[in-house]
């Protein structure tokens, strides 16, 4: 099974994937995280990233779609994939389909965690005091949050067109989103089709 976490920056995707990774198995692929793997590993790769990501802008399609395809074998290996902060453009969204087309594979799911933007505020700031993640400073987050709306929001039809959006409230505690979530997955494992 294949579920993509879609939602904008701290709406929770990232705790909620290593949820189901605990539960399910599965394989997280975060794209952020590896390419702050790239960064702290000092390769070539990491420096050139390194300013677009503390800005809040998004790096080149051709990186994260390079970066996903390599790590689908492992994760096809393991039952599955969870894709955290990946898809985000149109482009990316049919890289995707192209890419599990090819492997005989296909997204099940892809569930919208909705967190309105005074709690996601609220949350980057608290992760900002916590961890100091440069892209959690007011001024990018508010960069990342207009990247999500002009870029990321606009697939949403996309997945809608092809049956597979799922709502999920992200407002609540982590129990509760993490309950939502494992309510939509029981539904779509009962559907013909899906794995
Ligand atoms: P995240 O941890 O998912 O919030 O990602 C942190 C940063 O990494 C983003 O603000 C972007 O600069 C970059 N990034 C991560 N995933 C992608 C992606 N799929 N497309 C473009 N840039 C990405």
């Amino acid at each position: 099974m294949n579920i993509v976490l879609f939602g904008p920056p701290a709406a929770g995707k990232g705790t909620q994937a290593k949820r189901l990774v605990d539960q399910r198995g599965m394989v997280q692929l975060s794209t952020g995280d590896m390419l702050r793997a790239a960064r702290s590993s000092g390769s070539e790769l990491g420096d050139r990233v390194a300013g677009i990501m503390d800005r809040g802008e998004l790096v080149s399609d051709a990186i994260v779609i390079a970066l996903i395809e390599e790590a689908l074998p492992a994760a096809e290996a393991a039952g599955g994939a969870i894709f955290d902060g990946f898809p985000r453009t149109i482009a990316q969204a049919e890289a995707l389909d192209d890419l599990l087309a090819q492997r005989g594979s296909k997204i099940d799911v892809v569930l919208r965690l909705k967190v309105d933007d005074d709690a996601l505020l609220a949350r980057v700031t608290k992760r900002f005091g916590e961890q100091g993640r440069a892209d959690d400073n007011p001024e990018s987050f508010k960069v990342r949050l207009a990247a999500y709306n002009a870029q990321t929001a606009p697939l949403l039809p996309h997945y809608m067109a092809q049956g597979k959006l799922v709502e999920v409230d992200g407002m609540g505690a982590i129990d509760a989103v993490a309950g939502e979530i494992e309510a939509a997955l029981a539904v779509v494992n009962k559907t013909p089709g899906a794995r």
